[in-house]
């Protein structure tokens, strides 16, 4: 499924991350950019050791809603951007604000990278266990929000990573389209 916001297309697809041709791919890092499992972990194996290498030397690593670039390595997009999304107890504690800076750092850093095109996996919603409806929600609202103001970025696409996911996904896409 894909839609038009202010001449950016927002697109859903299933698929592994890893493999888009996009300028950059968004990576749902943990916050000492020490690597783990989920798609992080299926990043930097792909990716290879380059990818550590560089976080290694962002010595702060990323506070929970910032976001920081490296090289792809291996990878076909050039860019990883590194972000981290809130773990998720319960939604009142400042869960879905982290998670919208989660993603407008994420695309900010592209923009000023002049990268054009971004794909994105559902950050938060495995590990850190954020329900998938509302992050599903938070998520386009955010990218969507970003691009009325936004002039380097063509391509925004959600790379799921469950036909649930996906379903998930293309429902709060309808749903926000149609409120617009
Ligand atoms: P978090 O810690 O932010 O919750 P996870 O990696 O645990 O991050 O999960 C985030 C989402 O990424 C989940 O929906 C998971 O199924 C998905 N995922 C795992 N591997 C990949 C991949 N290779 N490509 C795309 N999405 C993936």
């Amino acid at each position: 499924m894909r839609s038009g916001f202010n001449g950016t297309i927002v697109e859903l697809i299933r698929g592994d991350i890893t493999l888009e041709e996009t300028d950059a791919i968004v990576n749902a890092a943990n916050s000492r950019l020490a690597g783990g499992g989920g798609v992080d972990g299926a990043i930097h194996r792909a990716g290879g050791p380059e990818i550590m290498a560089e976080c290694r030397k962002i010595h702060n690593g990323c506070p929970t809603g910032e976001a920081v670039i490296t090289t792809g390595g291996r990878l076909k997009a050039r860019y990883v951007i590194h972000t981290v999304g809130p773990i998720y107890s319960g939604g009142s504690s400042g869960e879905e604000e982290k998670l919208q800076d989660a993603y407008r750092n994420s695309l900010a850093l592209a923009s000023s990278k002049g990268l054009r095109s971004v794909a994105f996996p559902s950050i938060s919603t495995g590990v850190y266990g954020y329900p998938v409806d509302d992050a599903a929600r938070v998520a386009l609202r955010t990218v969507t929000e970003f691009v009325k103001t936004d002039k380097e970025i063509t391509l925004i696409r959600f790379v799921l990573f469950s036909d649930r996911d996906l379903q998930v996904y293309s429902d709060a896409l309808k749903a926000l389209s149609a409120s617009l």
